[in-house]
């Protein structure tokens, strides 16, 4: 079976290493030529153009920022991948370019699958990824084996595009929770609240979360993090916005109320703004007071 995987970022690289661990033939490309260098240098097996990794291969991945890529990407693809060739995108993007990707493929009789991921790059790495999946069973099933050599879970979300709506959900609740974990940080500091006793209690007690106990956004405490490595991504702040604009862009098309995930949404405006889009979302604590001392404290 030939996987063509595209798109070799801080998510995809991992991803289609444990592809390749996993015993899949992988063709791989990245329109970066950095990216590119990257994934060679992990043993990737990577060709000269996107269209050279999609021929005839049984399966197409990618993993990309946005969904005007992931439509060009399938746009120009499509048409060269293996009849009745499973297709999933894994990366995080808007509803109608997911439900436009799933037509795009099954008007040429292809399986498409939207399956974008929560787990970050460590779990991308682990295989540990969470796959959110929307599409036909039978498309569901072919890719079930791809996306286990890839994470632990495989949820099945419902039709085309349900796998999108479950990770803006998510998505907008990881914007929020970090936020606030960032917030408390800085009011511990103001109170004189040792940043370890105020990880210690919270990642323990009913305020705990994702964001600070497997993602602490504060130097030297709780497991490693972009935070001890100067906030370099990791998730980069300016998929964050993008992700927490899609949950607005949903809301206000489904007419939800989502005041806070507005609230985040601004935040994170106001941080890439600021020139901080490549650091990591959880540098976002660096625009409250200042952010963290060194070392931890
Ligand atoms: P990234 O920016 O590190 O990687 C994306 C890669 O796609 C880049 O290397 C880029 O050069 C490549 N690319 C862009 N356009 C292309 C094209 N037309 N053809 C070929 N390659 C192209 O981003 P990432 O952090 O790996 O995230 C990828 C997706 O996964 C995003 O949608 C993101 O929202 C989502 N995601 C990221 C994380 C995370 O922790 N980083 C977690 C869950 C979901």
């Amino acid at each position: 079976m030939n996987i063509a995987f595209i798109g070799l970022g801080n998510m995809g690289r991992p991803m289609a290493t444990n592809l390749a661990n996993a015993g899949y033939h992988l063709r791989c490309y990245d329109s970066f030529e950095g990216a590119r260098a990257a994934a060679a240098a992990a043993g990737l097996p990577v060709v000269g153009s996107a269209r050279e990794a999609a021929l005839g291969a049984d399966v197409l991945v990618t993993m990309l920022p946005d969904g005007a890529s992931a439509r060009e990407v399938w746009e120009a693809l499509v048409d060269g991948l293996a009849p009745s060739a499973v297709a999933i995108d894994c990366s995080t993007i808007d509803l109608d370019s997911a439900r436009t990707l799933h037509r795009l493929a099954a008007a040429r009789g292809l399986r498409p699958v939207d399956a974008p991921v929560s787990g970050g790059v460590g779990g991308a790495t682990n295989g540990t990824l969470t796959f959110m999946c929307g599409g036909e069973e039978e498309a569901l099933d072919a890719a079930g084996p791809i996306l286990a050599a890839m994470g632990q879970k495989i949820v099945r979300c419902g039709p085309a595009g349900s796998g999108q709506a479950a990770k803006i959900c998510n998505n907008m609740v990881l914007g929020i929770s970090m936020i606030g974990v960032c917030e408390a940080f800085a009011l511990a500091d103001h109170m004189g609240l040792s940043r370890q006793a105020m990880f210690d209690v919270v990642s323990t007690s009913s305020g705990s979360c994702w964001s600070i106990n497997t993602y602490c956004p504060v130097p030297g405490i709780g497991p490693r993090t972009p935070a001890d490595n100067d906030y370099n991504p990791g998730f980069a702040a300016s998929l964050m916005l993008k992700d927490l604009r899609l949950a607005q862009e949903a809301a206000q098309a489904t007419g939800a109320r989502t005041p806070l995930g507005g609230h985040a949404a601004k935040i994170y405006e106001d941080f890439v703004r600021e020139g901080h889009g490549g650091k990591d979302f959880s540098g976002i604590i660096l625009s409250l007071d200042g952010g963290p001392a060194p070392g931890g404290g």
